[in-house]
């Protein structure tokens, strides 16, 4: 009897336990903020869809006016997870941080700082801005010049605005 009651006892009390936990890690979820990823500030294309080629598009990120050869910053802390190249993207990286969000920075230079596996501290420099054509004579991703793309995802890999979560300093 006195066994059954300390067990209920230990039971709700790990119930408890348990439930302030999620709710503090649930807090630093939406607490999670992530700075620039470039000294470059300005914007030249926002998040969202926009009237291009005659049609409309989904931007889903923003694009940095960032010269070529300018430093590329790890937003927040995390661990490297593709270094990479698309049609899109031209040269990219991405990062997985706490709570599964996950960043990504295109149009990169042949560059990286980083090695897939790595943990990166915040404002950590990972590469630097890429060409328009790389070396190879391929397009750096859609581009029309040099520039830092910058996506956040979210632990479904659905896009988020990133302006939504960027600290401002
Ligand atoms: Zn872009």
């Amino acid at each position: 009897m006195c066994y059954d009651i300390s067990m209920k006892f230990f039971k709700n009390f790990l119930f408890i336990f348990i439930l302030i936990l999620c709710s503090l890690l649930e807090n630093s979820s939406q607490n999670t903020s992530f700075f620039y990823p470039t000294y470059f500030t300005n914007i030249s294309s926002y998040y969202g869809y926009r009237e291009i080629f005659n049609g409309t598009f989904f931007h889903n990120g923003i694009d940095f006016l960032a010269p070529q050869g300018s430093d590329v910053f790890s937003c927040t802390e995390g661990i490297v997870t593709q270094i990479g190249f698309s049609t899109s993207f031209g040269n990219y990286i991405t990062i997985l941080h706490s709570n599964n969000i996950s960043s990504l920075y295109g149009h990169l230079s042949s560059y990286h700082f980083v090695s897939i596996g790595d943990t990166v501290k915040e404002k950590q420099k990972i590469s630097t801005v890429g060409p328009k054509i790389l070396d190879n004579g391929i397009q750096n991703g859609i581009t029309t010049g040099p520039h830092l793309h910058f996506t956040l995802f979210d632990s479904n890999k659905n896009t988020l605005d990133p302006l939504l979560y960027i600290k401002k300093e």
